[in-house]
């Protein structure tokens, strides 16, 4: 199946058996990385969490959450 990345707009062909376009049918994922945007996201992503700068689920409405 046809496939478009949400970040630079790539289309790629994808194996519509793959987990991907299993999670793209079923709309559980309402964007599609492609493999290069995904491996990026991922790398900065763990970079931040490791500089203990990045918290996830923050939440400016309940700060008791993150207390
Ligand atoms: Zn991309």
């Amino acid at each position: 199946m046809q496939t478009k990345c949400t970040l630079c707009e790539h289309t790629e062909t994808i194996d519509k058996h793959s987990f991907k376009a299993k999670r793209l049918r079923n709309k559980r994922i309402s964007l599609y990385l492609c493999d290069a945007c995904d491996e990026r996201i991922t790398k900065r992503t763990n970079e931040r969490i490791e500089t203990g700068n990045f918290k996830l689920f923050k939440c400016k409405n309940n700060k008791s959450i993150l207390q």
